[in-house]
């Protein structure tokens, strides 16, 4: 899937709405999140338009690895160098945007085990 006409990520993908883009590449768009949890809370997304990561996985496993090195890219651009991924799936588990995004949180200390 390459675009979903009612996804929000999409339009940010496409220019259609704006985003607070911070990093840009042939696969992947990452913007900061419009309601922040952290210092730094930037998400990255595919360009291309699936429901969660493990349909990405599904659609193409190294365009995970493209999120993932975004991310670090990211991270490193903010000067922060601990961090935490997050790939929310399913609603239950928190996704309430179902366009594949990770989250890169940092800036802040983390607890463990989540909310
Ligand atoms: P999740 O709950 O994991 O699906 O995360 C979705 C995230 O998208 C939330 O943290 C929202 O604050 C964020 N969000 C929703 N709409 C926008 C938008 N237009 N621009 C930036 N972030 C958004």
């Amino acid at each position: 899937m390459t675009g979903d006409e009612d996804c929000v990520f999409c339009k940010i993908v496409s220019g259609e709405i704006p985003g607070d883009v911070v990093l840009s590449t042939d696969e992947v768009v990452a913007f900061r999140d419009l309601q922040p949890v952290a210092p730094t809370h930037v998400l990255v997304v595919p360009r291309a338009h699936a429901p969660d990561a493990a349909a990405t996985a599904a659609d193409d496993p190294a365009l995970l690895g493209a999120l993932v090195s975004a991310g670090a890219e990211v991270a490193r651009q903010e000067g922060v160098s601990d961090y935490r991924l997050v790939l929310n799936t399913g609603a239950e588990a928190g996704q309430s945007v179902f366009h594949t995004h990770l989250h890169v949180l940092g800036g802040r200390a983390f607890s463990w085990p989540p909310g």
